[in-house]
């Protein structure tokens, strides 16, 4: 199959010709029809993250068509239309037991610990736990969409973040995670305030709903969120990683507020809790990831009922010799919304 193949970290990936993958009794090989560009990936490309080795295939978040289908497999057949959620599942832990398999014991993920979306097909592992069918009404595209920066914005906002009816939430940092957190806040009756440095992906924000934007370059968000909610935001979310956003969350949540972080900062980040406000005021951090299997046909649901467009938020589709540049313009968070690759 033909493949894009990160073989030396911050040097340009390689297409070339790689072995198909092989099969599993529970497994399944996808056909890959779309795959979303990640910050993650950016992360893996540059070497940002422990336990990673080369050469590899990224890609973590895809649609595609099933190929071949394991003897134990159940649910899925060949042809079928399917989305894959990057944090895939064992089934049988104690936690994807407990409905919980974003945090799975045997946790892997396509394009991190094997090879992934950016080649033509893909194996999965436990198809019939991980794998959901993408009904007709999603396009493979849009369905790209969802696999990761939406699956893990759903999961947090709703599951961990408990957003609810008319609460305030800041939502800090405008790219794929946080537009997605935006929308899913929108659509449960919150308001939402959206941070970012880049007036572009602000005005963006403000057509997909956020009440109210701030330029953190312009402006003190504490201050202003203060303003705007008149006493503090129920909740406040991290889409970056980044301890900034940790600083000015924390200060600008009321008592009993929830911080949540969703963004995946790399291995040196940490952030400083003050230690005061968060005893007196009751606060809770929360971290998030993925999003169990589960729950993913409820997202799916609420796409095929117009209450989501993940398509608002794919900004462009690109073919695999353009992967380069797309990974570069990371660095300078020049990127806007969820860039697609078509196979
Ligand atoms: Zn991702
Ligand atoms: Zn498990």
């Amino acid at each position: 199959m033909k493949a894009i193949v990160l073989e030396e970290f911050g040097k340009d990936l390689t297409i070339k010709s790689i072995d198909d993958p092989e099969n599993t009794k529970d497994g399944v090989i996808i056909k890959v029809k779309a795959n979303g560009i990640c910050r993650s990936d950016y992360h893996i490309w540059m070497g940002h993250w422990q336990g990673i080795s080369t050469p590899l295939v990224m890609g973590h978040e895809f649609t595609g068509v099933i190929e071949e289908v394991g003897s134990n497999v159940k649910k899925f057949k060949k042809g079928d239309r399917v989305i894959v959620p990057f944090s895939l599942s064992c089934g049988f832990c104690e936690y994807c037991l407990d409905g919980e398999g974003q945090v799975c014991s045997e946790r892997q993920a396509a394009g991190f610990s094997f090879n992934g979306g950016y080649g033509q097909y893909v194996h999965i592992p436990h198809a019939d736990i991980n794998l959901s069918h993408l009904s007709e009404e999603i396009d493979f595209v849009s369905g790209a969409a969802l696999g990761c920066r939406f699956a893990t914005a759903f999961h947090g906002v709703i599951d961990q973040a408990r957003v609810g009816a008319g609460e305030w939430v800041v939502i800090s940092g405008c790219g794929g995670v946080g537009l997605s957190a935006l929308q899913i806040s929108v659509a449960l009756g919150a308001n939402v305030i959206c941070v970012d440095v880049d007036d572009r992906k602000l005005t963006l924000a403000k057509e997909l709903g956020a009440s109210f934007v701030i330029n953190s370059k312009d402006q003190n968000v504490v201050e202003r969120v203060l303003e705007i909610t008149k006493g503090g935001s129920n909740v406040t979310i991290d889409a970056l990683g980044h301890p900034e956003i940790f600083n000015h969350s924390i200060k600008s949540l009321k008592k009993k507020g929830r911080h949540l972080i969703m963004g995946l900062a790399p291995d040196h980040v940490s952030f400083q809790i003050p230690a005061r406000n968060f005893v007196a005021s009751e606060i809770e951090i929360i971290g998030s990831r993925g999003v169990p299997p589960q729950k993913v046909p409820y997202m799916l649901n609420m796409v095929e009922n117009n209450k989501l467009h993940p398509s608002k938020l794919v900004t462009e589709t690109i073919s695999p010799d353009q992967v380069n540049a797309v990974l570069k313009s990371m660095a300078s968070y020049d990127n806007m919304g969820i860039t697609v690759l078509e196979w």
